[in-house]
């Protein structure tokens, strides 16, 4: 495999390092899970689209460059590597838009893609009911077909909507056929949050933002131009997202090759303070290669996606264990280069580095939960990769 980066390919890194080096603000905006710093968050976002950096990989008359997925890779390096805000808009441009770019009429991407990449609209994944976590097909949430007005009247309820309470729309699965068999009678609604009948609740998390909603409905009026993909076939629809989720789109390498240079600048920093326990070299060695390995792994699906060799399928899973199993590692070996100064927060005048450490240790316990639990990604891992009994 030759890993040399082409002429292109070096001339849109530079591009890019040299507008995020002059555009990035100097400090971390206050965090994209609170009110305050979402409205910040999303007018940094319209200034990517402005200079056409939100969306490098999308047609150009939807606000992309038409980068290739390894300028897009390159992108992400350099977006990670300048420490630029955490993108408030990822559900929709990582996980809807390359669904809709698969499933959706040209009427609903001429609507709806514009205005996703310019932050215009901020989506929310309305997946997860109180009952329907990991066994998603147990959805109860349902939509009525309303035959005079051509659409249909959801009602129900989701939960652990990220940034749900600041977000303009969601995109879920609703039980169209309640006869069907399980994974069949659903489809895939495009729901205004704004809309008569939903009731956004905002649900506190362990570090104090208001990082999630429930969502209720009762009664939400969607027209049928709001459905993607085939009615009764959401299953089908939702595994495409589910499958940018875990695989190439949402956690790309750039963001970890990042974290493992800060670590290595953070083991050196501390061991010019004191004396570091040799294991915790070890750990943040590992913590590098494990990142470069991430990186290599990456280039070589991106390889393979772009000769038009295969599709992302169920291998994404073996990522979404990796990634997440990673980013705890590399944030367990922060709090303990840090040790007793671990758990300073960012208002703690000691706090080292703003407390991002502790912050993102937090999020990092997440990683195996949300995206589908690492138990259920190795459950499809045994089944579908493996070939092992269920
Ligand atoms: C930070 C974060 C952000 C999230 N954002 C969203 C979002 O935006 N939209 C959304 O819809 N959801 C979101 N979620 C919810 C997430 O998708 C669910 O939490 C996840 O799918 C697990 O579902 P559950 O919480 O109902 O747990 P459960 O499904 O009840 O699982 C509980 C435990 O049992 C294990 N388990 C369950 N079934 C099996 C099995 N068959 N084999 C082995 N083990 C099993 C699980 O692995 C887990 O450890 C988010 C979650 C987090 C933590």
């Amino acid at each position: 495999m030759d890993l040399t980066y082409s002429e292109r390919e070096e001339a849109f890194r530079r591009e890019a390092r040299e507008w995020l080096e002059a555009n990035v603000p100097p400090g971390p905006l206050p965090s994209g899970d609170t009110a305050e710093g979402f409205a910040l968050h999303r007018r940094w976002e319209r200034r990517l689209f402005e200079a056409g950096w939100a969306v490098v990989s999308w047609p150009r008359k939807y606000g992309g460059r038409e980068a290739s997925l390894t300028e897009w890779l390159l992108f992400e390096e350099e977006y990670y590597r300048a420490a630029a805000p955490q993108r408030i808009a990822q559900n929709g441009i990582f996980l809807l838009a390359p669904t809709l770019f698969e499933f959706g009429t040209e009427e609903q991407k001429d609507r709806l893609l514009g205005r996703m990449a310019s932050s215009e609209d901020v989506w929310a994944q309305g997946w997860s009911e109180p009952n329907a976590g990991s066994d998603l097909a147990g959805i109860q949430s349902r939509a009525e077909r309303d035959e005079a007005r051509d659409g249909w009247r959801l009602s129900g309820q989701k939960t652990w909507c990220t940034r749900g309470a600041f977000c303009d729309w969601l995109f879920g699965l609703f039980r169209t056929d309640p006869k069907a068999e399980r994974h069949r009678g659903l489809t895939y609604f495009l729901v205004p949050l704004r809309g008569k009948g939903v009731v956004v609740r905002p649900v506190r998390r362990l570090d104090g933002d208001e990082g999630f909603a429930e969502v209720f409905l009762d009664d939400v009026f969607v027209p049928d131009r709001d459905v993607l993909g085939r009615v009764h076939d959401g299953w089908h629809v939702a595994m495409s997202t589910a499958s940018s989720e875990r695989g190439l789109t949402l956690r790309s390498p750039g963001r970890f090759v990042a974290t493992a240079g800060r670590l290595v600048d953070l083991l050196r920093r501390e061991a010019a303070r004191v004396d570091v326990d040799p294991t915790l070299r070890d750990a943040v060695a590992r913590a590098w290669i494990d990142a470069q390995a991430y990186q290599l792994f990456t280039l070589q699906t991106v390889g393979r996606l772009q000769s038009g060799e295969v599709k992302m399928g169920p291998e994404a899973s073996l990522n979404k264990i990796f990634w997440s199993e990673m980013d705890v590692r590399m944030h367990e070996t922060a709090m303990r280069l840090l040790g007793e100064r671990a758990e300073l927060v960012d208002e703690a005048g000691e706090a080292v580095d703003r407390g991002a450490w502790v912050k993102g240790f937090q999020f990092a316990l997440a990683g195996p939960i949300y995206a589908g639990t690492n138990e259920i990604q190795r459950n499809v891992v045994a089944e579908r990769l493996l070939g092992l009994p269920r």
